[in-house]
């Protein structure tokens, strides 16, 4: 497949996924949620996260919330991506995706569909963006224990 089809393979799966998101609402119950804005582009989204019993693994992400077609798309194909993985594999994924938005790795087979971003990471000005739902998600671990008020965004402005 030449690099010119693989661009419009990546363009059409990211246009297909925010035109229909799979992962679009809230959780019920919430059991993390965390508001994010990208203010580069204007994107801004709401995460919520309902674990399983023993409050281990991700069962459901869920996402509200406006932005351009590549926020939108990231953050349901990483709704997708998060089912069954712990905090700790949730936020191994963060930094995976960060890299590989640098061009220094990909995601391995059972995840490749978040290699979709990858065509993204040619327009820097883009990578915010894509970026925005897994700093969200970040953010919604890490400041779960701190009294952060639930209407606070996040913004990735200093990536
Ligand atoms: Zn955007």
């Amino acid at each position: 497949m030449s690099l010119d089809n693989l661009r419009d393979l990546y363009q059409q799966v990211i246009l297909e996924r925010y035109k229909k998101p799979r992962n679009r609402g809230l959780t019920d119950p919430i059991h993390h949620q965390q508001k994010g804005h990208n203010p580069s582009c204007g994107d801004t989204i709401e995460l919520t996260l309902k674990m399983d019993q023993a409050g281990d693994r991700i069962e459901e992400v869920k996402f509200e919330g406006e932005g351009c077609a590549i926020s939108m798309a990231s953050v349901d194909l990483m709704a997708d991506a998060l089912k069954g993985k712990t905090e700790a594999e949730a936020l191994e994924m963060v930094e995976e995706f960060q890299s590989m938005m640098r061009g220094e790795t990909e995601f391995p087979k059972e995840l490749r569909k978040l290699n979709v971003m990858q065509g993204v990471a040619q327009f820097p000005v883009r990578i915010k963006c894509a970026n925005l739902g897994w700093h969200t998600l970040k953010a919604a671990f890490e400041l779960a224990s701190d009294a952060q008020p639930a209407d606070d965004f996040v913004s990735n402005e200093s990536q």
